[in-house]
């Protein structure tokens, strides 16, 4: 193997993974005027579903024209040695690897940023406009992106150190350090997540009184769930998009409804939402997912720490002094095809789990307001009731509209 060879490798990764992506975004694309099927005949009108076909496309051709342009500006990287030009620039400054480690991921993210802000911006303010899905303001999009700078800044720049100073420390078996060190983070922040990230974006209360609270209280008692673990979010003052969802676990665990879904959606329809919230928790999907991804970062970590020392890696990126960061870039593109199965694997879990959610709610409350509430959802976020089988496999975290109605109804 010779350093020019890995680096074509390198090359070859990113290309073959864009090209995949662009054969399922184009098989999906082919399916979007296909006759919606006969159960899901409802959820949209004549003026609805057109502007639903209208928004898959603008999408469609977004995306595209966005990935094509982020493909071209990452060869020309590659190729005209970038990662060496800013490797050199970081060491300019310092000659502590930590330092040097955490400038260079710095120039490199916010070059990033800078070239997909203008794609971000135009997706909100014009797209999801258009179709009337957009509440942010200009004021509120930027501020959101400075919380996050200073986030990554503070937990990414934080656990980065920690890590190359663990390689410093152990050479290639600082993955097992580094593991325990994301592991614990990891269950901190399931945990945590609600009391300590959302609040830095939205206002969460607690479900207040009324028809509903009565409604979902009798049916938290008939499962055992208790209910001050339920609060209401402001998805609103962003998005008309609803939502709801179940984090943390053991007296931190919590079911959030944003206020789009309370407003979208009559009270039983609620009920049955929350009932596939519940579900989620007393199937210890919550954890079964946390144990997965800890599993998984440790076998990801211990696969980059037989790579990081290898120097030809840095030298297929035209550097001559080996790095962590530089592994770690390399290592970056060349795991794809692992995580691409690991995705693939993570988003079949999903889909389980979600089929077992809804039949929790099913069991425990009742299909008919589930399927009500399903239906309306889609016609709210105009999505897409035909996506072609593949891209649903690959893609899909939950399963089609079309798939849940059968399973609710037993028809599978
Ligand atoms: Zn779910």
């Amino acid at each position: 193997m010779t350093p020019t060879l890995v680096f074509y490798i390198i090359i070859g990764f990113i290309v073959i993974s864009f090209v995949i992506d662009q054969i399922l975004d184009a098989l999906n694309v082919k399916h979007f005027d296909d006759p919606i099927p006969q159960e899901l005949a409802d959820v949209y009108d004549e003026e609805s579903y057109r502007k639903s076909q209208d928004y898959k496309k603008v999408n469609a051709k977004f995306s595209t024209r966005t990935s094509s342009f982020m493909l071209v500006v990452t060869l020309a990287f590659f190729f005209a040695d970038g990662f060496a030009f800013v490797d050199n620039l970081a060491r300019s400054v310092s000659s502590n690897e930590i330092i040097v480690g955490l400038i260079f991921f710095g120039i490199i993210m916010i070059g990033s940023d800078i070239l997909t802000t203008p794609f971000s911006y135009y997706k909100t303010f014009v797209i999801e406009e258009r179709f009337g899905f957009n509440k942010s303001t200009p004021a509120l999009f930027f501020m959101d992106k400075l919380k996050g700078w200073l986030m990554t800044i503070i937990v990414g720049g934080g656990l980065l150190a920690l890590v190359i100073w663990f390689y410093q420390l152990s050479g290639s078996s600082f993955w097992l350090y580094a593991w325990i060190v994301f592991a614990v983070f990891a269950v901190v922040m399931n945990m945590f997540y609600a009391k300590l990230i959302v609040p830095l974006f939205n206002k969460q209360q607690p479900l207040e009184e009324g028809s509903l609270r009565v409604k979902i209280e009798q049916y938290a008692a008939t499962v055992g769930f208790k209910l001050n673990n339920i609060f209401v979010i402001d998805g609103s003052k962003r998005s008309t998009k609803a939502n709801a969802y179940f984090s943390g676990f053991g007296s931190e665990k919590r079911i959030t409804l944003y206020d789009t879904l309370i407003n979208d959606l009559e009270e039983e329809e609620i009920v049955a939402v929350l009932a596939h919230e519940v579900g989620h928790y007393q199937k210890n999907h919550i954890i079964i997912n946390l144990v997965t991804s800890i599993l998984l970062t440790g076998f990801t970590l211990w696969l980059l720490g037989s790579f990081i020392s290898m120097p030809i890696f840095s030298e297929a990126l035209g550097v001559t002094q080996p790095s962590f960061h530089i592994g770690l870039i390399a290592f970056g593109v060349l795991y794809t095809p692992i995580s691409g199965i690991t995705g693939f694997l993570m988003s079949l879990l999903s889909r389980k789990f979600e089929y077992q959610a809804d039949n929790y709610a099913k069991d425990t409350y009742a299909g008919e307001p589930l399927i009500r509430s399903l239906k309306k959802l889609s016609r709210n976020s105009l999505s897409n009731l035909t996506p072609h089988p593949l891209y649903v496999k690959l893609h899909y975290s939950h399963p089609t509209l079309l798939q849940r109605y059968r399973n609710l109804k037993g028809l599978k």
